[in-house]
């Protein structure tokens, strides 16, 4: 055992744990997890705990179903709303070669941080997101009516939201997030909390415990929270803006000080890339077919390949930075139905292509890129993303860099999953229609 690993089975003791939950996602992003009582902890660390891989989206045939779940013991983490269990986030073992399962998402994400390293790099990311809270209907299934609508004129309402979201940030704050803010977003019941930045395997682990946690907690106080990105039309829908930036030997790559925009070479040609990769990007950013109705033009949402270093319509921003350390580009197209793993997977190697290439960086549009029209953004030469799923899993087949970086396990799995969802979306006939059409015609 390592001394981390000792370090648990101690705490395992001290705090009196019966159970843990050995946690991993899915290619879809779903987070998983197997309960072991508390005494099995050493054997989980030692020999790693076995498990049907065939029942889980995007594993393994039948026929090749055994799996091993390896705990990594930094993860180590009470859930705070049953205080006797404990989660550990575990990487999965593939039992025919004790390799790493490629099918992983986890080990894909790895493989994105080992190819930086190759180059010299660490990798720091900073996810914020966004969310709404439902209330539920008498049977307990979630609505889309939000517990704050119309609070704005009641003389003295409950602020439910500010309650629950204060809950939700003790149960992130018992789990060792450090929370920066957190604030109501635009649109009614729409909330974010931000946390600390971290290692981008941290992070993606911290995404899939911070839905875990938020979903959790709502639900605790009958509310149903929601990471879908567009629940309700013509109203913000929910992103999950990430901030990255590289560091080598202890020191932000992405900062110069004599740049006007304070970005190195460097954050300049990891954001060409980045925008050169942007469609195929899109496909694991952006996965679901509701996704692409936030992408429009209008809610403070990206529609346009293009980068800023002001204003909120571009794809990628350069926010201020109030020191060196924190220069930083802030992606603004992904959102949080993403599988966190393969999300900041893809976007590394899409930057790093664009670092390894040398590739020019656009200069920044400054102006509300939603207000252009097709010619202005022709001699701008800005395209645009893809207006749906299925686009951008064509986008995703043609461009290899991008789908390389999936792995020779999930990229076929993640375009063949992907690209059902939308033969399905396609054939289904919506509300929209049936109010449009049906006494029409
Ligand atoms: N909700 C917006 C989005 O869809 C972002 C609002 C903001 O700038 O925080 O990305
Ligand atoms: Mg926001
Ligand atoms: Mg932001």
């Amino acid at each position: 055992l390592t001394e981390e690993e000792r370090d648990v089975l101690e705490r395992i003791d001290r705090e009196g744990i019966d159970f843990l939950r050995l946690q991993f996602t899915d290619i879809l992003g779903t987070v998983k997890n197997v309960s072991v009582p508390a005494d099995q902890a050493e054997k989980a660390f030692t020999e790693g705990i076995y498990f049907d891989g065939s029942s889980i989206e995007g594993f393994v045939r039948i026929q090749e179903s055994d799996m091993r779940l390896k705990p990594d013991a930094s993860t180590f983490a009470v859930l705070p709303w049953r205080d006797t269990s404990a989660r550990l986030i575990c990487d999965v073992i593939d039992t025919s070669t004790g390799e790493p399962f490629e099918g992983d998402p986890r080990a894909v994400l790895k493989n994105a941080l080992e190819r930086a390293e190759e180059m010299g790099y660490e990798v720091n990311a900073a996810p914020e997101p966004e969310f709404f809270l439902f209330e539920e209907d008498e049977e307990g299934r979630a609505t889309t009516k939000t517990n704050d609508a119309g609070g704005y004129f009641d003389v003295a309402p409950k602020d439910l939201a500010s309650d629950v979201r204060r809950d939700i940030i003790y149960g992130l704050e018992d789990m060792g997030f450090d929370i920066e803010a957190s604030h109501h977003e635009v649109a009614e019941g729409q909330h974010e909390i931000n946390f600390e930045y971290d290692d981008a395997l941290s992070t993606a682990d911290n995404v899939a415990t911070f839905r875990t946690v938020v979903r959790a907690i709502a639900a605790q106080h009958d509310l149903h929270a929601t990471f879908m990105p567009k629940p309700i039309p013509k109203i913000n829908g929910s992103g999950m803006h990430t901030h990255i930036s590289l560091f080598q030997d202890g020191e932000n790559a992405f900062h110069d000080e004599d740049d006007e925009f304070d970005l190195s070479e460097t954050a300049k040609q990891f954001t060409a890339g980045i925008l050169e990769h942007a469609p195929a990007l899109a496909a694991v950013t952006n996965p679901t077919v509701n996704s692409y109705k936030r992408l429009v033009p209008g809610y403070e949402a990206p529609v346009y390949v293009a980068w800023s270093d002001r204003n909120r319509s571009a794809l990628i921003r350069k926010p201020a930075a109030r020191v060196p350390a924190s220069s930083r580009i802030e992606a603004r197209f992904p959102d949080p139905s993403c599988n966190p793993y393969l999300a900041f997977a893809v976007l590394i190697h899409a930057g790093l292509d664009g670092v390894e290439k040398g590739l020019d960086c656009p200069d920044p549009i400054r102006e509300n890129i939603y207000e252009f029209d097709e010619q202005k953004r022709e001699e701008y030469g800005i395209e645009t993303l893809p207006t749906n799923l299925g686009e951008a899993v064509d986008a995703l087949e043609d461009d290899d860099t991008i789908y390389e970086a999936l792995g020779p396990h999930v990229g076929p799995k993640f375009v063949e999953a992907k690209s059902t969802e939308f033969a399905e979306y396609l054939v289904d006939v919506s509300d929209w229609e049936l109010d449009r059409y049906l006494e029409k015609f």
